[in-house]
Order: C-alpha cells, then structure tokens, then sequence
C-alpha cells in the first residue's frame, strides 16, 4: 500500500503536489477528449524547455498492467512543455473514474546545496527514469455534468434561539470554514435565516445564505402532542409561523398573526401561498381530524405520525425541502420510537434524513448511518444530508459535519432541487478520518473533491469569510474587500470543472 494512505488522508504531505503544480481541468466529461493542463507552480517546479517528459494515465480503477493486462490501464506519452512552460495531454476518458497523470523524467534532480562545481542534472537511462510528481482528474457521467459540488450545513442555530452568535455571524464563520451555503434553522423561527440573508443583501459574497427553520409544532393534550424535529431547508414561507399563538412569548418565537411579512421570504414565488395562521388549539383540533385517515401499522404512533406527513407537505408547499432531524437523538431515551421513524422515513414524503449531526455518542450518527444503508437497500430514495446542529460557531470543536449537494449553482433553487433529486452527500469529520454516507458513486466523487479540490476551494472561502466578518460587524473597508473578491470562487469552479 502507498505510505499516504496510512497516513491521514487530508495531511500536508499528500496536499503539497497541490501547492507546486496545478492540473486542471480536474473533473472532466466521460467520452469526450479533453487536453489536461500540467502548471509549474514557481520556478523551483519549472519544466526544462524542449525536454521531453513521460506522462503516464493510470486509470484507478483498472488494475495493475502486470495482473490486468486485459484492461484499459496503458497510457504513456512523450510530451515537451509548451511555450509557457505548461505540458499539456489530450485524453478520451472512458469511465467515470480517477485517472492518475503522473508525470516522469530522466534527468536527476537539480541540486542547489553544493558549493563548488554547479552539480547540474544528470540524464539517467530511460527506464531508470523518475516520477517528479502526480496529481489526479476524474471524469464524470453525463447526469453528473453541469452540477458542481456546494460544500454547506443543513441545521446551524444562533442567538436568536439559545445559541452564541447572531445569524450573520453564523454565516460568516462557517463561510471561513469553507462552506459554501448554510441554513439557520432556529427554532421555532424562520426570521433568523432572513435576518441572515438581510444582512449580506447589499454586499458582495458568493456564499449562499439558504433560509430555513427547525420546525415544533405546538404541545397538546397527551396523544395529541408531537415532540419530533424537522428541518425545513429553502422554504419560502414559515412552517412555524402557521402555528400562530397568543402570548406574547410564543409569538416572539414564532413570528405574530398580522405582521406575516417575517414569515415570508419576499421577491421568490413558492409553489403555494402560505395558508392561514391557527391559532395552536385550532392547529391540534385540525390535526386531531386529519390524524383519523391513516392506516397504520402496530407501533405508530397517530399523531406525531400525521403531523410529520402535513409538515413535510407544508415544506413542499412552500417550496422548500424537508429533512428530518436525528430521530436517534437520546433526549433521556431516544427522542423517537423506531417504529415511528421507520414509518416516516417509508411514508410520509420527507426529502432526506440528517444521518449525521452534532452529538458525539455512536447512537445518534451511528444508527442514523445504519438506517440510511439499511433503507436504500429496501429501495427508499431519500437523501443523507449532514446538519452540525451547532448553537456556537468558533471555537476548535467546530464545522466537523457538512454535506455537499451536486447542483447547477449555488442558490437557494439548485440547493433544494438537489436534495430532491438525490445528489447528496453526508460528511462527518467527527473522527480523524471522515465518513462520506451516500450513493457510492457520489461518495467516491466527493472524496476526489474533498482532496483535490475543497483544499483549494476553501482557501478562498477563508478569505471571503474574514472579510464578511469584518463587514457583518460594520468595520470600515470590508465591503471593498469583498468587492475585490467577488467571483474568484466561481472562476476557480469554471476552470476545475470542465463539464
Ligand atoms: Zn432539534
Ligand atoms: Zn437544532
């Protein structure tokens, strides 16, 4: 096994051909030639001019040559650099797959510490030629292509609940971590993601502030109360709001009857207008009747059964998607009845589970991971996505859950409409070595892009993040900055991404 791999993969040392040579375009189409671009990196990486260099395409998953000599695992070509000192090498990429290029020579390295007699290169025999360094390409099928990978966190909260910073804040911190979009799913509220979004509407930022909620819906009677938690992730209307109440604390927390305007995301159509504000007995008379259609299986429970399919329809209504939050949360004991959890994942029209979130006992992600793999195999569709269930933004224990959506753009639409379709990845940095959950194909993609691509990415998100910061406390200068730097993240994935 090559050393790397026993080593933590993310480390420096894998990472530093990163930093000495580019290769790009880094994902590209399958059946399509497309010329890969070798960069020097500073003079000290340089291609001598006119010497030839071998460069070998070894795809990753053809086998060895010597014990597969039957596959497509052969590729070597004599290139020289090109006047800008870049080589360059067309290839038909065949599968969806990693492709390593790695690059030769048969010079000796350059030796710069000798005093005396320059010690130049040396030219070896051509098969003692040496590998100056490799860096990967993956190609991707056709439902693939068009959709770059949105780094983000579907379940973050802030100080308008019991969490540290205000929403902004929240923002921009995660937007340092390398996070491309968040939600701020307070709970019962929805004003705090629009609060966020607000915030950041005059200034240039390319993060995508998504707005969202943790939807509760109001306590009843016993057998008519639902303790369960949802998020709802795009929604362009408020879930919580519909429960409107009449003291003056729930309504602080869920938005008041009459001023629907925080409750309502102005300027995008949903599907559906939002519905009349109950009051919360009027709300638990109505889902009292409407609990009375379901047929259900021995260990459901009624209501919470009937009130997760309306708000998971609500969600949709408003445009939105639904998550349901970790079910396998211990709240004393598990905050849901499996057979419950089951039924709902099977039935009642959620788009994806939170399979990993913020708490560190195995019960909570562990089984979550479990009921995802488990439920794919029995033919359910709905997508892992990955929530930190954070209350506090800085600090070292922080950003260590993410999940990447595969979508046309980073807006609050393509986000959605990936969770939808599926194209979701749950991250959960929690360990030394992370956990990618979800379609295999999409978690061997997203492992590429976590190391060849995210390293860079999120050195610009850091920069952008500082900045939006800066100007989220109203610190003189900030928005210039950010002007300057508006639109280098979408310049980098238009020039990694060929498809
Ligand atoms: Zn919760
Ligand atoms: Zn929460």
């Amino acid at each position: 096994m090559d050393k790397r791999y026993k080593k933590r993969f993310l480390d420096l040392e894998y990472a530093k051909e990163l930093y000495y040579y580019d290769i790009y375009p880094k994902v590209v189409p399958v059946g399509k030639e497309t010329a890969i671009t070798l960069e020097p990196l500073g003079r000290s990486f340089a291609f001598v001019p006119e010497e030839t260099y071998t460069v070998r395409v070894c795809p990753m998953g053809e086998g060895m040559p010597n014990e597969y000599p039957f596959r497509r695992n052969r590729f070597a070509y004599s290139v020289k650099p090109d006047t800008d000192g870049c080589l360059r090498v067309p290839f038909l990429f065949f599968a969806e797959q990693e492709y390593y290029f790695r690059i030769y020579t048969s010079l000796t390295p350059w030796n710069h510490c000798h005093s005396g007699e320059p010690d130049w290169p040396k030219r070896l025999p051509a098969e003692q030629e040496r590998m100056l360094f490799e860096l990967p390409v993956y190609a991707v099928e056709a439902d693939l292509q068009g959709l770059y990978p949105f780094k983000g966190d579907t379940h973050l909260h802030s100080s308008d609940s019991h969490g540290s910073e205000p929403p902004e804040l929240v923002a921009a911190y995660n937007r340092k971590s390398g996070l491309d979009f968040v939600v701020i799913s307070e709970h019962y509220r929805y004003y705090p993601s629009l609060d966020a979004m607000d915030a950041f509407r005059d200034c240039p930022t390319e993060m995508c502030i998504v707005l969202g909620e943790e939807v509760h819906s109001p306590k009843g009677p016993d057998g008519n109360s639902n303790d369960l938690h949802y998020v709802a992730f795009g929604n362009l209307w408020s879930i919580d709001a519909l429960f409107g109440c009449n003291n003056a604390e729930m309504n602080h927390w869920r938005g008041v009857p009459g001023t629907e305007g925080r409750a309502v995301c102005a300027g995008e159509t949903p599907p559906e207008p939002m519905p009349p504000i109950s009051t919360p007995d009027e709300h638990i008379a109505y889902m009292t009747e409407y609990a009375k259609q379901f047929n259900l299986p021995e260990g459901v429970d009624r209501y919470p059964y009937a009130e997760s399919v309306w708000i998971a329809d609500m969600i949709h209504k408003a445009g939105g998607a639904a998550v349901f939050a970790h079910p396998y949360w211990i709240q004393d004991v598990l905050q849901v009845p499996p057979p419950l959890t089951q039924h709902i994942l099977e039935t009642a029209g959620f788009d994806a589970l939170e399979v990993f979130g913020g708490a560190e006992y195995y019960e909570q992600n562990g089984f979550q991971l479990s009921q995802y793999y488990q439920d794919k195999g029995n033919g359910l569709t709905y997508a892992p996505v990955g929530g930190s269930d954070q209350h506090r933004s800085v600090g070292p224990d922080m950003h260590r859950i993410a999940t990447i959506l595969f979508a046309e753009a980073n807006t609050r639409a393509a986000l959605v409409e990936a969770i939808r379709n599926g194209k979701s990845i749950a991250v959960d940095y929690l360990n030394p070595d992370p956990l990618y959950c979800g379609d295999f194909r999409l978690v061997r993609y997203a492992l590429f892009l976590e190391k060849n691509y995210f390293t860079l990415h999120d050195e610009l998100c850091f920069e952008e993040g500082r900045a939006m910061v800066d100007f989220a406390l109203g610190k003189p200068g900030a928005k210039e900055i950010l002007q300057l730097l508006c639109g280098r993240v979408q310049k980098q994935r238009e020039k990694y991404f060929a498809v």
